[in-house]
């Protein structure tokens, strides 16, 4: 089986070259509002829209006109990337399913201060691809890049954005998965708890880095100076931007701790099981937490990981309790938040709280995946 995963890289580019990828970006944007208001005007007239051939075919015939002089300016497969991208942002605004809404116009910078503009080459006989520390873009040229990681295979599309005041290309490639495990030997389950600290029921823990609660505070400081500043003054500005810059850290941070545990926890047993943390974010973390999307990037890393490696990764159901429980006799207590260690009333046995739940997460998967018939019949239990 194969799965088609993004990488990202730094890129480094040219004061020149900068200026092209800001421009490129701003036609993306030009060729989606135009395909968006002649898509408005068509259901106006007839109540039809254009789909992707329709529009691709009429950014063909607009190159002509003088006014239009800038889609040549642009890759052409970028800009019938664009119509891809809105032809299926229609088709998901009619399924009821989806409940995504109607398209809208994207505003430029100037306007919203958002930096969003994107674009998306695609590798077209090999016009991406990445020589000496550098990576060639069609009309764009040859833009240094950090080439943290070896590619993975070749390179399909590349999608090109600045966040955060840094460039960024991000690479969809093709990974060949392992093929499944044939024989599952080991489970673990895994809680997370308040703090964000993550147990395995294997005894295993890793501590939420101090990074975050100090960046955190840093964050709340300059946007109280933010708060003082006279809006749209120089020193408002100044700010603005250092707050930009520290956002960026704090993302980037979050996400290297996220691939770094994920990373290890995909590899740590044959099965990996994980509480919904959606339904747990909402019985038990604050609000900040929640906000904190960390947990949910997490379990959704550890899915992929785990299935590149051949792995399963593992749910358990909704409203299945799994914290208090007693991971000797599955006794139920009602602990505050604060308690970290707790003595089953029943069988007097003393338990962390966060291992106790990450066993008991451990013994709700295995019944479920024997119920469903991934499992054949329980593991032995190695302690
Ligand atoms: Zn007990």
């Amino acid at each position: 089986m194969k799965k088609t995963l993004r990488y990202n890289y730094r890129l480094k580019p040219t004061l020149e070259q900068e200026a092209k990828l800001v421009e490129f970006g701003s036609y993306a944007r030009g060729v989606w509002n135009l395909l968006l208001s002649e898509n408005m005007r068509r259901y106006q007239y007839d109540k039809t829209f254009l789909f992707y051939n329709e529009m691709a075919a009429l950014i063909k015939d607009l190159k002509q006109f003088e006014e239009f002089a800038w889609l040549k300016a642009f890759d052409s497969a970028a800009s019938q990337q664009v119509a891809r991208d809105l032809d299926a942002a229609l088709k998901n605004s009619f399924n009821k399913k989806r409940l995504q809404k109607f398209p809208t116009f994207k505003v430029s910078f100037k306007q919203k201060k958002r930096h969003d503009d994107s674009f998306r080459c695609v590798n077209n006989a090999n016009c991406i691809r990445i020589e000496k520390g550098a990576m060639s873009l069609p009309k764009i040229g040859k833009v240094p890049l950090v080439l943290h990681r070896k590619l993975a295979s070749a390179i399909k599309t590349a999608t090109i954005q600045m966040r955060h005041g840094k460039w960024y290309v991000s690479l969809t490639q093709e990974v060949k998965c392992k093929s499944a495990k044939k024989i599952l030997s080991t489970l673990i389950g895994y809680d997370i708890n308040s703090q964000l600290t993550v147990v395995g029921s294997n005894g295993w823990y890793v501590k939420n880095p101090k990074a975050f609660k100090k960046a955190s505070g840093k964050l709340k400081q300059i946007q109280v100076q933010l708060s003082r500043r006279k809006k749209g003054s120089n020193r408002w500005h100044k700010t603005k931007s250092r707050l930009n810059t520290l956002h960026g850290k704090i993302s980037r941070q979050r996400l290297a701790f996220a691939h770094e545990i994920s990373c290890t926890i995909a590899k740590s047993s044959d099965i990996i099981v994980f509480e919904d943390l959606n339904v747990k974010g909402m019985q038990q973390f604050n609000g900040a937490m929640v906000n904190d999307n960390v947990m949910g990037m997490l379990t959704e890393l550890v899915k992929y990981k785990a299935e590149v490696n051949g792995a399963v990764y593992h749910e358990i159901g909704r409203y299945v309790k799994s914290s208090g429980l007693c991971s000797c006799c599955t006794h139920e207590h009602k602990l505050g938040l604060g308690i970290r260690e707790f003595e089953c009333e029943k069988c007097g046995l003393v338990q962390c709280r966060d291992l106790a739940a990450a066993k008991s997460v451990a013994n709700t998967g295995e019944k479920e995946l024997i119920a469903n018939g991934i499992l054949v019949r329980a593991l032995p239990k190695s302690q």
